[in-house]
């Protein structure tokens, strides 16, 4: 007899997750039910900077609700999961059902964070017209629907997620600034230095740029009018997106008694202490660890769908290494491991270019890449990546090594789409048998299809091929 699984939380975690599954064969083994509290099927989180832009939502969707239906996965969307009954084996939905299943997976991801801020919501306690946060698909609509051209927005957090909201509303014709707590942007992924040429790089789009400074609140009264700053200053906001960080979504773990410390703790198979209880995504905390990008969930959902379906009863998950790049268009940021020197015995590179707007350092330890930040050039992020993932002895050169790239002899096939770990060799024979624009490469190749990141290489691959058939 077929087991009932119960996925909670049908984003990025779960649709991969159900990719995984599948592959292994688990229609045969389970009952799936999804449980999605947004209303859409599950769609790539990271692209969403595209419905800011005027993008639909079927355009980032990676599985219709055909998707579900045709291999008979039961997806009800619009519910959310209050909690589960591990000993009964039970989890109930916020409209007070009851839902039997005999293995659950939390995959509840993360919600925005919100400071402490004055004048949140309007007299009546509703949040005040004119803010919003940046995580899903209606924050976008709603953003979008807001967003009037000259007018002026702040986005709170000079992150990933805060250039990339600010570089979206400047699109849209708004006049942006940025404030950002810490004293540079991107603080998480690169050093100070980077930060400066960051800044540089997205003052250069004609976003303004504040650092170091706390936003305390708002003034307006139904709706947002200015943000104000520790120092007294008021900056005039028509619009603004709080973007400070997020924090795991741990109210089910919670109200099932099950064992939470920043996110849900798990072991090397994913498992809470809960039997039967797995979790995954930015809701878990591995080792002390809760990942914030999807290349660690990627490993995470392999290793469950493995054992979940037997297909590999010893896999077992043993933390990731990170490495992130930040997409927005006229910013190439890379950043990989350790930022800083941790150890007298680090060795540290670094290279400026002012002029060019590029910054590049190399942290070696014991001779192996212990971390690398790369700003303002995108070409040698995937090659160091390489080094960075395999843990491999670096070349004595690695001035060379840092400023044009591999110099191992897979430099010849460099990997264009890391998210998929997608090959050029791949992508140049998919285009040879005819898939020559991005969707039907994409959809060949899997390339593309992660952050998005390589879009721009992928369509250079596409263009060549064409320019060399005249
Ligand atoms: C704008 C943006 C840009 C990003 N860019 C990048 C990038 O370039 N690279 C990168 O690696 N990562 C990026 N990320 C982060 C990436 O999107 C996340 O790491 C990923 O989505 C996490 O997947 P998840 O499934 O754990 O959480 P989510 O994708 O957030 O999914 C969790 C889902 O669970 C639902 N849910 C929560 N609680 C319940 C409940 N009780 N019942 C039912 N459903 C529930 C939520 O509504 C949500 O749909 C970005 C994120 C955002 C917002």
């Amino acid at each position: 007899m077929k087991k009932r699984l119960a996925i909670i939380g049908n984003g990025m975690a779960c649709g991969r997750l159900l990719d995984e599954l599948y592959r292994r064969g688990a229609g045969a083994a389970f009952d799936v039910t999804v449980f999605g509290e947004e209303s859409h099927g599950c769609y790539n989180r990271i692209l969403l900077g595209r419905i800011l832009g005027g993008g639909t939502a079927e355009e980032i969707t990676t599985k219709p609700r055909d998707w579900y239906a045709d291999r008979g996965v039961t997806f009800r969307p619009d519910t959310t999961v209050a909690k589960l009954d591990p000993s009964s084996r039970t989890l109930v939905t916020s409209d007070g059902a009851a839902v039997p299943c005999d293995v659950a997976v939390i995959a509840t991801g993360s919600a925005p964070f919100i400071p402490p801020l004055d004048n949140l919501t309007k007299p009546d306690g509703c949040p005040k017209a004119g803010a919003f946060v940046f995580r899903t698909v209606d924050d976008c609509q709603r953003i979008r629907a807001y967003a009037r051209p000259a007018s002026s927005a702040v986005v709170m957090g000079g992150g990933l997620l805060g250039l990339e909201a600010a570089k979206s509303l400047s699109d849209l014709g708004l006049r942006v600034t940025v404030v950002h707590l810490p004293e540079w942007l991107m603080n998480l992924q690169v050093d100070r230095m980077g930060g400066e040429f960051v800044r540089k790089a997205v003052e250069k789009l004609g976003i303004f740029v504040r650092t170091g400074v706390a936003a305390t609140g708002f003034t307006g009264v139904e709706k947002v009018e200015g943000v104000v700053l520790k120092t007294g200053e008021v900056l005039p906001a028509d619009l603004v997106v709080m973007a400070a960080g997020v924090r795991p979504r741990v109210d089910v773990a919670r109200a099932s008694g099950i064992a939470v410390n920043r996110g849900i703790v798990v072991n090397d198979l994913m498992a809470t202490a809960s039997p039967g209880v797995f979790a995954l995504g930015e809701c878990a905390e591995h080792n002390g660890v809760v990942y914030g990008i999807v290349p660690p969930i990627w490993e995470q959902c392999e290793v469950l769908a493995d054992v979940l379906t037997g297909a590999n009863p010893l896999a077992r998950y043993k933390g990731s290494k990170l490495y992130t790049k930040l997409k927005v268009a006229g910013v190439d940021v890379a950043s990989m491991g350790i930022i800083d020197a941790k150890q007298d015995s680090d060795e540290v590179l670094q290279v400026l270019e002012e002029r060019r707007g590029i910054y590049r350092k190399l942290i070696v330890r014991d001779g192996k890449l212990a971390g690398a930040i790369l700003v303002g050039e995108g070409d040698t992020a995937a090659s160091l990546a390489r080094w960075f993932d395999r843990g491999d002895s670096l070349p004595a050169n690695r001035l060379d090594l840092l400023c044009s790239g591999d110099l191992s002899p897979a430099a010849s096939d460099p990997e264009i789409c890391n998210c998929h770990h997608v090959c050029q060799s791949t992508i140049v024979s998919a285009i040879a048998d005819g898939h020559t624009t991005l969707p039907s490469l994409s959809a060949a190749t899997q390339a593309g299809t992660g952050c998005g990141s390589c879009r721009g290489q992928l369509a250079n691959l596409i263009l060549k091929s064409a320019k060399s058939a005249v």
